[in-house]
């Protein structure tokens, strides 16, 4: 809808045309993202649709001379809050810039703009025999720009590492409106403070990106993806560490534990054993030659498991059942709250065992999923959401979660990002002068504070950080 032509509005039709202005009614997307069940909303004054990197300049000139906050958005499928207009202002929705500037197959590299979604970065990749690694789980609706902007991860960074590394060089508008490249297609280059992975990650608090210099690999030729059933967590953990101190490289090395299993076995496309405790999603990749032999090595690795290894003759149904696992765990009891931490991974054992005790004390049932080459675990509490108590005992869960992870050496956000929901938190993992640091480079970049406020912020009174889950269940 278009905005009528009025105040902030007016002055951005001018720079983007009217027809690219939102008008922004309370209930609207661009206020939210996938965080709004835990309660996170926001009221933009207005959405503009700029359609070319000059008009975001324009847009953040705009924004900087009249103290406006400006808050970029991609595809709005972020968890944790980052692209919610928290304190007004302006939503810079990147979903107009969706052209790919340049493709080059024989020097494995791809320059899309921002709004490109994920799938069709890794679509054109595939059609020309090449490879883009980063794999998110909502490829269909993010975008590129915002992957980078939460560097995010997925099940394939095990063996290739999360968006970031990926990213040769970005180009971004900075304060208080410049157009500029950070980095670029030079395989090497260490002439000066690395910029281009300071804005990796950063949330749209320094800078908005508008486009991506990004590297592929050659496609492998040949993946197996096998489900390895194991009767307990305590085996399941020790196969993880088996395999990759056995200098084995899945390319994934996910994991379900019992109590995520039960809920998703019905749906499983091959035979899942009963009873089973714990489960590894492993992929192995390469030529077909080498896939195979990893396979098969793998296999012999796990060979001193009790356990059940089951290769799905449809390898897409396997995927998809595993990309099912949000859906199916909330319908358990209504509803879950879920976090994205990390532990070391020769302290996952302890972690998820921990975590589950965490729960019990509180008594709710709960479970664990995620990346456990990487020791990221999606801990989960299932609640009903009619009941208070239980939502009132998920707040809790989550606050000696996030102590537990600090206290053993993990972090609280592996790929989702720290958004609005988690602002704050980094007080408890880093020390103070890392915190002042962190603080003087927002300040550095954006000196009026008014790149996507109030998100990603290392320090935040523990008391107004009212953590939601509440709102989540519901
Ligand atoms: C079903 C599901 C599965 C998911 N699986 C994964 C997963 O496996 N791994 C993972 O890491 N995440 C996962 N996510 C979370 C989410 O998809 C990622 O964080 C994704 O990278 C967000 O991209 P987006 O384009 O939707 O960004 P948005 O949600 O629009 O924005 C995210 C953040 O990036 C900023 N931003 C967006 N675009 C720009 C830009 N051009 N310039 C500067 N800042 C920008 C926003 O301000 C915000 O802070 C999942 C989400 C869902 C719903």
């Amino acid at each position: 809808m278009a905005a009528s032509p009025n105040g902030i509005a007016r002055e951005l039709a001018a720079l983007v045309g009217a027809e690219h202005v939102l008008e922004v009614p309370a209930g609207s997307e661009y206020n939210h993202d996938l965080s709004r069940r835990r309660g996170v909303e926001g009221r933009a004054d207005a959405v503009a649709l700029p359609g070319s990197a000059q008009e975001v300049a324009a847009l953040v000139g705009w924004c900087y001379d009249h103290d406006v906050p400006i808050t970029p958005r991609g595809g709005g499928t972020g968890l944790t809050g980052g692209a919610v207009p928290t304190e007004g202002g302006v939503v810079c929705s990147l979903e107009r810039l969706r052209r790919v500037r340049e493709l080059e197959p024989s020097l494995w590299r791809m320059l899309p703009e921002a709004g490109v979604p994920t799938r069709e970065v890794q679509r054109l990749a595939r059609e020309h025999g090449l490879f883009f690694a980063p794999d998110p789980g909502a490829a269909e609706q993010s975008q590129i720009g915002g992957n980078v902007a939460t560097n995010a991860g997925g099940p394939h960074a095990l063996k290739y590492g999360v968006t970031g590394a990926w990213v040769a060089g970005v180009e971004v508008v900075l304060a208080p409106g410049e157009l500029l490249e950070v980095g670029g297609w030079a395989a090497k280059d260490v002439a000066g403070y690395d910029l281009r992975s300071l804005l990796i990650g950063s949330e749209g608090t320094l800078g908005i990106i508008t486009a991506v210099r990004l590297r592929l690999l050659p496609a492998p030729a040949a993946a197996i993806a096998l489900v390895v059933f194991l009767g307990s967590r305590e085996e399941g953990c020790a196969a993880v560490d088996e395999l990759l101190g056995s200098g084995l490289r899945p390319s994934v090395l996910d994991f379900l534990d019992g109590d995520a299993l039960g809920p998703l076995a019905g749906s499983y496309p091959g035979s899942a054993p009963d009873g089973a405790g714990f489960a590894l999603i492993v992929e192995v990749d390469g030529s077909r030659a080498e896939a195979q032999a990893q396979r098969a090595e793998m296999l012999e690795i796990l060979g001193g498991f009790p356990m059940v290894a089951d290769e799905p003759a449809d390898q897409a149904a396997l995927w998809r059942w595993r990309d099912g696992v949000n859906g199916v765990l909330t319908g358990v009891r209504g509803a879950k709250v879920s976090e994205d931490v990390v532990f070391p991974r020769e302290r996952l054992r302890e972690g998820l065992e921990r975590f589950e005790a965490i729960a019990s004390k509180h008594g709710l049932r709960s479970c664990s999923f995620g990346h456990a080459g990487d020791g990221n675990v999606h801990a989960t509490v299932l609640v009903d959401p009619a009941r208070e108590d239980e939502l009132d005992a998920a707040d809790a869960v989550s606050e000696e979660l996030f102590e537990l992870v600090v206290e053993l050496g993990g972090s609280i956000a592996g790929e989702h990002g720290v958004g609005s929901l988690k602002r704050g938190r980094l007080e408890s993992q880093w020390p103070r002068r890392a915190l002042e640091l962190h603080e003087q480079v927002k300040r550095a970049f954006d000196p009026k504070g008014l790149f996507n406020p109030g998100t990603k912020l290392a320090r935040y009174p523990a008391a107004r950080r009212s953590y939601q889950s509440r709102k989540e269940a519901r």
